[in-house]
């Protein structure tokens, strides 16, 4: 591959990092008998926008960057979520947009991908501030500034449907909000909480109840057993591993161990998920609620199920030789590093590729965007049965895909992804 280069790479005279989706790309393109120029295409992304977000907040103006990514939109709009965080880059931002258009193609949704990432640096803003300890409602404020001056920038491209944004890392249904003000169309923005127009019942649960989904199926297929006889843990306790961790503990499965950036909570026996809720509610952390555990161990606990629900990159090739669980579900984007992916391959431990197992939220976003106009509210169950069996179909579609090429489930989701939005560029004279 190394002939053919991105030709953003070229205008920017850089080299961009083989990441996880680059290196599967390649490899799965390769074999799909593709061109490597085709290669290099569905790689590359279609438009990248760095732009500053001055944000009056508190009476002081802060100067914040951020990055919009808008990889691929041949198979329908642009689609994927905002996230705030200190560790935003530019080559990040592109490898999330990327994963979007994989994910929307793979659980065959009209979407295409994108990304935005807000660089807000929290702890220097406590020092420009003058706060400490930590302060919730601080954070939440500066969030939602940032959020305002960032959206009306940007209000034509979502009024436009052009991207489509939702909730990510650090955001949720509040900052949604703040983007359907700048529009005011339903449809711009998915993730809108409960009664604003157009919001969805069910979305904000959407990514977890998915893990759950494909943890219950997976379990089934791939180990034999049901979900109500394993154990697991969850690493991460926000959006997706809140919800995931609530529904494996309501079907029965036992949920021993808990991890979030302040600590952990661990109990052999299994936690009541409920009160841990609760606790973490109240207290703004797992920590304290029973045993303590931390990253490392949770990551390296002999279960049958670990969901890292966190950041990206948690199982790298350092910790995976240690990785003891049978199978990963990814309720975080890119979890599992390209060279983790190889070492879980050799010691046989199952992955299910965030593309396929954190598909819930972008497919609840399609429900919530198409029928944004409509009077009558689809009920939160009939949502989840959307979320079921889109994923579940192309979870056995990919699973078919690992025995007719002897691939792994991962492989066999990127193989799936990549002919379909190969097809539509094709179709539509994008290639
Ligand atoms: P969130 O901000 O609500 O929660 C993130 C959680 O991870 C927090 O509990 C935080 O304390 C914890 N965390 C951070 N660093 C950690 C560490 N080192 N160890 C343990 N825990 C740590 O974010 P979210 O929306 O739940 O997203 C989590 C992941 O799922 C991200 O990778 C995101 O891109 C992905 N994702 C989210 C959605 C969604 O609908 N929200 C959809 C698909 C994928």
């Amino acid at each position: 591959m190394d002939d053919v280069r991105c030709k953003m790479e070229l205008l920017l005279d850089t080299r961009a990092p083989i990441t996880r989706s680059v290196s599967m790309l390649r490899t799965v393109g390769e074999l799909m008998g593709l061109d490597k120029r085709v290669i290099a295409e569905l790689i590359c992304p279609q438009e990248v926008v760095v732009f500053r977000v001055p944000t009056k907040t508190l009476g002081k103006v802060m100067i914040h960057w951020g990055c919009m990514c808008l990889h691929n939109n041949a198979r329908g709009p642009y689609k994927g979520g905002i996230r705030i965080s200190d560790g935003v880059t530019v080559w990040d931002t592109i490898e999330l947009a990327r994963l979007m258009t994989l994910k929307t193609a793979v659980v065959d949704i009209e979407l295409g991908g994108g990304k935005t990432g807000i660089r807000v640096d929290m702890p220097r803003m406590y020092d420009v501030f003058g706060r400490t300890p930590r302060d919730r409602e601080f954070e939440r404020i500066i969030r939602l500034d940032t959020m305002e001056s960032f959206a009306q920038n940007f209000r034509d491209v979502f009024a436009s449907h052009k991207y489509i944004p939702a909730p990510d890392v650090n955001t949720g249904g509040e900052e949604m909000a703040v983007i359907f003000n700048q529009t005011m169309d339903p449809a711009s923005v998915t993730g809108k909480p409960r009664g604003v127009h157009g919001w969805l019942p069910g979305r904000k649960q959407a990514t977890g109840r998915g893990c759950f989904e494909i943890s219950r199926i997976a379990c089934e297929e791939q180990l034999g057993k049901d979900l109500s006889d394993c154990t697991v843990a969850v690493q991460g306790f926000g959006n997706v591993g809140i919800w995931s961790a609530l529904y494996l503990h309501d079907y029965g499965a036992k949920v021993v161990g808990v991890t979030d950036s302040r600590g952990g909570a661990y109990d052999e026996k299994g936690l009541d998920v409920p009160s841990l809720i609760e606790h973490k509610r109240t207290r703004g952390m797992v920590s304290g609620f029973s045993g303590e555990i931390d990253n490392r161990r949770l990551l390296e606990l002999d279960t049958d199920i670990i969901v890292p629900a966190a950041l990206g990159n948690a199982i790298d090739a350092d910790n995976a030789p240690r990785i003891r669980t049978k199978m990963l579900v990814e309720g975080a984007n890119m979890p599992v590093t390209a060279e983790a992916m190889d070492v879980l391959k050799r010691r046989g431990v199952i992955v299910i590729p965030d593309i396929i197992a954190n598909a819930g939220g972008v497919i609840a976003s399609m429900e919530e965007y198409s029928r944004s106009l409509s009077a009558i509210k689809m009920a939160e169950e009939t949502v989840f049965k959307v979320i079921e069996e889109r994923i579940s179909r192309s979870y056995l579609e990919a699973l078919d895909l690992t025995n007719q090429h002897e691939l792994t489930l991962p492989e066999a989701a990127i193989w799936m992804a990549s002919e379909r939005v190969y097809d539509a560029m094709g179709k539509r004279s994008l290639i």
